[in-house]
């Protein structure tokens, strides 16, 4: 009996303090509401695809000193702010146009932007967040959505899409064996030419050689220009751009930090349709002694055509000495290293137990041209011998003829 009535007073005592706590709650929601309330503001953005952006907001208060936009995009390090004056009394109506040759976004990232209003008597009303979304829209792109990629193309060709999305698929258990990761969904644009795919890209990217990934975005853009050999060039870009997206999704925020002649190496030598200019590349720059020093590609690829394109030779062929003297683990183990982050040259310590002069040496050793008779030897020694005991053999049989 005296316990009910304990707990009575206890039910009654709480019942009490979650009306206070409900009270106090509706106060606080009163006193902060009419910044909100009475402000109806109208915040939008519009773009014309590389060459401008534009955000505007309405708002009925009158009594408005400055607004502040701040708009940011994934690539961007911060959020960019422009303070905007308010005529005395009117209602803010701004436009604020952005000059894309001077902030350059890239090709369907998303753009955040907010606003901030302060007014006459010293308050901060905040105009809540939006996003857009910076297709390139020059464009009618066709859609083919599929798991993990959805692909967008131009033209009449219908099976355009099915194809990539073939390829992409094929690709993906031999990249697998290196980068054992599931894809995250991503957006594969074929775009109908390099121009425009340059264009889109306004030469920002790092893959000058006509397609480009944006793991971060989920993006990747490639050229299928020519129908005949669509199926060719997909095979050599699409497995190049995918292998960088499993990187990015291996290695994390540390994926800036990846040595160039790995990321770039490890993309080019999975392409299963591979450049042929790359091999007279290499063997131009070793008969010439023009090579790269390995050292100078961990964070940056020249930006001249022939020394970047040996540059992707020189990456692919280190890559592929490392997995045919290492293994595909040893790959794995250095990614891991670069995961952690280690630096260049700690990395290929922690992966392969050898310095980076060590590595390049002896990469650049496998790379010089053997003699020609010692290969013949190599390859044709027991014949040779067989042919040179022949000879001599009849030459014996023939000496005592003469003689007699
Ligand atoms: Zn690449």
């Amino acid at each position: 009996m005296m316990g009910k009535v304990g707990k009575t007073k206890n039910a009654k005592r709480n019942r009490r303090s979650f009306r206070f706590a409900f009270f106090v709650l509706w106060m606080m929601a009163l006193l902060t509401q009419p910044l909100f309330a009475q402000t109806t503001a109208v915040s939008s953005a519009s773009y014309t695809f590389g060459q401008n952006l534009q955000f505007s907001l309405k708002a009925n208060r009158t009594d408005v000193e400055t607004a502040v936009l701040f708009f940011t995009a994934p690539e961007f390090p911060n959020a960019l702010q422009v303070d905007l004056p308010v005529m005395a009394g009117q209602p803010v109506n701004l436009t604020y146009p952005v000059d894309l040759s001077q902030i350059r976004l890239a090709p369907f990232t998303t753009v955040t932007y907010w606003w901030e209003l302060l007014t006459t008597a010293g308050d901060l009303v905040a105009v809540p967040q939006q996003t857009l979304t910076y297709a390139d829209d020059r464009f009618e792109w066709r859609e083919r959505p599929g798991q993990p990629v959805t692909v967008f193309w131009t033209g009449d060709d219908p099976g355009l899409g099915q194809l990539a999305q073939d390829i992409a698929a094929e690709s993906l258990p031999r990249l697998q064996t290196i980068l054992p990761v599931t894809p995250q969904p991503f957006a594969l644009y074929l775009y109908p030419s390099s121009a425009d795919l340059r264009s889109a890209l306004r030469l920002t990217g790092r893959d000058w050689v006509g397609a480009h990934a944006d793991p971060a975005l989920g993006v990747m853009l490639v050229t299928a220009v020519n129908p005949r050999t669509a199926a060719a060039d997909l095979r050599q870009s699409i497995p190049h751009e995918l292998t960088h997206f499993l990187l990015y999704q291996t290695m994390g925020t540390q994926y800036e930090a990846l040595p160039l002649w790995l990321n770039e190496g490890l993309a080019t030598l999975l392409e299963t349709n591979l450049n042929p200019g790359y091999d007279l590349a290499l063997e131009t720059a070793v008969a010439d002694q023009t090579l790269i020093p390995l050292a100078q590609l961990c964070l940056s690829f020249p930006a001249v055509d022939e020394r970047a394109i040996l540059a992707y030779a020189q990456s692919a062929s280190l890559l592929r000495y490392i997995q045919a003297q290492y293994g595909n683990r040893a790959i794995g183990d250095m990614a891991a290293a670069y995961a952690d982050g280690a630096g260049c040259a700690a990395g290929v310590a922690r992966g392969l137990s050898q310095t980076l002069p060590e590595l390049e040496a002896a990469w650049r050793q496998s790379l010089q041209p053997q003699n020609p008779l010692r290969i013949m030897w190599q390859e044709n020694g027991v014949w040779l011998l067989l042919l040179l005991g022949g000879f001599g053999l009849s030459l014996l049989l023939m000496l005592p003829i003469r003689k007699g």
